[in-house]
């Protein structure tokens, strides 16, 4: 009898790592089953280190920024795992199957599942953040302009945006070239603070630091256009000198425009019935089940609507959601396991090679910590173990 399939769509913090669990702790329950790992790039990445990695090769270790999907999964059996280099064109939850474009021959190809679970994440504005094909290319054109830069204008003042704009003012302007900027660097949130995330302390305490490094802070001024329109946003228009007006009524001319704001999550392949206003995936908070499409259908990640957006709440919750799957294919009617967020303050935000701003689980941290955690390398030290599914 040919194995029934557990699909996995998206290959990244989510879909790898549940993957990997249910591979390790699948047990007699995944005895029928094979599990299809589908992504739209070959490779992984650690995400967050964008903000730095960006800015030139030397600052990581490329061998462990980017690393290969395939062969983390060498170490299962063949007939339990198979990794398709491919996009999810289509998925019809009521049929149970999904329409993928695999990239090794650009064919089109049909998946009966038996299990879902959808990991795609979302998509920044910017392709410099972009876990797509097209982040090689941008990053190219941005060191390609970085020298020959005066001015630059970083939109939003989340940590991407601060992050950014901490990484370029050291590089550019030095660790203390604060009072003599070689290059302008603006910040601009529509916010009354930058880290809304943050107690407002902390948030000062980044200003201060970005100022050390030649970092302008705006507040409460909304971008409202910039001409050309696709400036930051598409590759012919990374680097071009875009007109950046605000909604105070001034202008600032800038020689690069990068948008750090929201994200768009990646779900146009399912229906929109399953999606909520914000494109998430309306996903049960405690089962991380998509209740309305039917049995044996879940998402994680980034583009479900169950947590924010952020690397721990996945791991966090890949243990609940694997116990899910594998209680559902081994027939047993016990309850499911419940998944909560921890909502307490929690987020590190590096600012420049040395400094930094955080708390964790409400706990506020010292900028020497918060650089040893992650401004030292941006949690690439933490994405071995994750990558290889040894974590699990
Ligand atoms: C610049 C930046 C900095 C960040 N810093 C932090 C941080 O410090 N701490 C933190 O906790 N979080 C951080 N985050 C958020 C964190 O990166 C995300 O929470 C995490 O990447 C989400 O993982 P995911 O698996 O849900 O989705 P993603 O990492 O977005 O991966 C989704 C995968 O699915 C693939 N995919 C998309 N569509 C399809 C399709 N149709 N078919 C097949 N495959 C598809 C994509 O190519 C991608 O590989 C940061 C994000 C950014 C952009």
């Amino acid at each position: 009898m040919s194995k029934q399939t557990v699909l996995v769509i998206g290959a990244s913090y989510g879909g790898l790592s549940i993957t990997h669990y249910l591979l390790k702790h699948g047990g007699p329950g995944l005895k029928d089953y094979q599990v299809i790992l589908v992504g739209a790039a070959p490779q992984t990445m650690c995400r967050p280190a964008c903000p730095r990695a960006m800015i030139a090769d030397e600052y990581f270790d490329q061998k462990k920024l980017f690393v290969d999907i395939p062969a983390q999964l060498k170490q299962y059996p063949k007939d339990k795992v198979t990794f398709i280099h491919g996009t999810a064109l289509q998925v019809d939850h009521e049929k149970r199957i999904a329409t993928i474009e695999r990239h090794d021959n650009n064919a089109e190809e049909t998946i009966d599942f038996h299990t879902l679970v959808v990991a795609t994440g979302a998509t920044t504005s910017s392709p410099l953040l972009s876990n797509g094909s097209d982040r090689t290319e941008a990053w190219k054109t941005l060191r390609a302009a970085l020298p020959s830069a005066k001015t630059i204008v970083i939109g939003g003042g989340g940590p991407t945006g601060v992050e950014i704009a901490g990484e370029l003012g050291e590089h550019l302007n030095g660790k203390n070239g604060g009072s003599k900027p070689k290059v302008s660097i603006n910040l601009i949130t529509s916010g009354d603070r930058i880290l809304p995330v943050l107690r407002p302390a902390l948030a000062s305490t980044a200003e201060q630091y970005l100022s050390k490094v030649g970092v302008k802070v705006t507040k409460g001024v909304r971008i409202t256009s910039t001409l050309p329109s696709n400036s930051g946003t598409h590759l012919s228009a990374l680097t071009t000198q875009t007109t950046v007006t605000l909604s105070s009524g001034s202008s600032i001319t800038a020689d690069i425009y990068i948008p750090a704001t929201g994200t768009h999550p990646n779900t146009t392949f399912l229906s929109p019935t399953l999606l909520g206003p914000d494109a998430r995936v309306t996903t049960n908070p405690t089962t991380l089940r998509v209740d309305a499409a039917g049995p044996r259908i879940y998402a994680i990640g980034d583009c479900a609507s169950a947590a924010r957006p952020a690397v721990h709440n996945i791991l966090a919750a890949i243990p609940v959601l694997a116990a899910n799957i594998i209680k559902d294919l081994s027939g047993a009617t016990t309850a499911d396991k419940l998944f909560k967020e921890d909502t307490r303050e929690t987020q590190l935000v590096p600012i420049g090679r040395s400094k930094g701003v955080g708390a964790a689980m409400g706990w506020k941290l010292p900028s020497s910590m918060v650089w040893a955690i992650k401004g030292r390398d941006y949690w690439v030290w933490t994405t071995g173990k994750l990558w290889s599914g040894a974590q699990f």
